[in-house]
């Protein structure tokens, strides 16, 4: 009797080659939230994208990145670049034996934080890679729930801005077709925050969907009194009312007002995500997956907060986020931001207040040239086939 030969479970192809970049991409104009007013942080000028390219021996391609917003950028590009041999002839398809991999190399400076900011970059080219090798869009390989997602502007209602010409931008987001509008709050003077944002509700009609983000920039008591005073506004939320880190605090709030309280986009793995789920701290869940350490770990973040009972609204980076939102079980929103999209060649669709899901293989995205002549840094390893 001769033994039944070994079962083969897809292909054996490994990965061959990568490409590392950091790109200085710069904004239409300097950048204000409540961090700015309160002076913590300067105006923001340019993002730092870190773009990781991958191929295999057989050809197969995936394209991921991370960002960072002010410091960080080449913290991130150095620490991917150290970790970058760890995936030089391993099977692509075990994206989470190797995110474990990369995390654990660089485990001794954190499993949080910019460590693993770093290995999003490797994480998402793992994910558009097995998607398009699948021939799926990564919202179908991850298991699609729609091909829409409600969609909402945050860039046009920054606090540089004059509420004149913020009202004017909500009017250019609804011809857009944008379906909802956020308006920064959490100014020194909370006086101003509520004269803009009962302007935006009197210009926009008592229906139209908006939030607030104070940017982590209020206090307790300034929170209570704020949540307290913004209710009749209708809000759909009220984002970081506190510091990103102040579980209880936002517990309280969501247990005492109507309006639902977002957070957690400050936040980079999960188990910081957990004791918000656990300690139920917001209604609207934050995560962002280049922060989390890319798709692996926002997966699980997604699993524990729809067990739990929260809704997830992605942060930033649509043109991935729009993928992953796709995938949720309650209706979730995404945040509409223009400025990555110089980077990419192709456009996401906006129709009747809803982002289209693209329905091209992977991520769908190219890198534009424009993305190349912004490079500022780039190495490659292994050899490429
Ligand atoms: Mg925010």
């Amino acid at each position: 009797m001769t033994a039944s030969p070994t079962p083969v479970c897809g292909n054996d192809d490994r990965i061959a080659w990568l490409r590392l970049r950091s790109i200085a991409l710069p904004l239409p104009t300097p950048i204000s939230d409540a961090k700015v007013l309160t002076g913590r942080q300067k105006p923001m000028t340019e993002v730092a994208m870190l773009v990781a390219e991958l191929q295999t021996r057989e050809g197969h391609s995936g394209l991921g990145f991370s960002y960072a917003k002010r410091a960080g950028g080449p913290g991130q590009y150095a620490h991917a670049l150290e970790l970058a041999p760890n995936l030089i002839g391993e099977n692509p398809s075990d994206i989470a034996r190797l995110w474990d991999r990369l995390c654990w190399a660089g485990a001794s400076v954190g499993r949080s934080g910019l460590a693993c900011q770093a290995i999003a970059a490797f994480d998402v080219a793992l994910w558009d890679l097995k998607a398009r090798r699948a021939g799926l869009s990564l919202a179908r390989l991850l298991g699609a729930q729609r091909d829409s997602v409600r969609c909402y502007n945050t860039s046009g209602g920054f606090l540089h801005t004059p509420l004149e010409q913020l009202l004017e931008n909500t009017d250019r987001s609804r011809e857009k077709g944008i379906g909802g509008i956020k308006l920064k709050v959490g100014q020194p003077d909370t006086a101003l925050d509520l004269h803009r944002v009962g302007r935006a509700r009197e210009h926009l009609g008592d229906r139209f969907p908006l939030m607030v983000d104070a940017n982590q920039q209020w206090d307790r008591p300034t929170a209570r009194r704020m949540c307290r005073q913004l209710e009749p506004f209708g809000l759909i939320w009220i984002e970081e009312p506190l510091d990103c880190y102040d579980v209880e605090g936002h517990a309280e709030l969501a247990r005492l007002f109507d309006t639902p309280i977002a957070t957690g986009e400050m936040l980079t793995s999960p188990a910081e995500h957990w004791e918000f789920i656990r300690q139920r701290g917001a209604d609207f869940l934050m995560p962002d997956a280049p922060r989390l350490g890319g798709i692996t770990p926002y997966l699980r973040v997604q699993t524990l907060a729809e067990q739990a009972g929260l809704t997830l609204a992605p942060h930033f980076a649509m043109e991935l986020h729009v993928h992953l939102a796709a995938t949720h079980v309650r209706e979730p929103w995404v945040e509409h931001f223009e400025w990555l999209e110089p980077l990419f060649e192709e456009r996401l669709e906006i129709r009747e207040g809803r982002m289209l899901v693209p329905n091209r293989p992977g991520l769908g995205l190219t890198l534009s040239e424009q993305a190349v002549a912004w490079t500022v840094q780039q190495a490659e390893v292994g050899d490429r086939p």
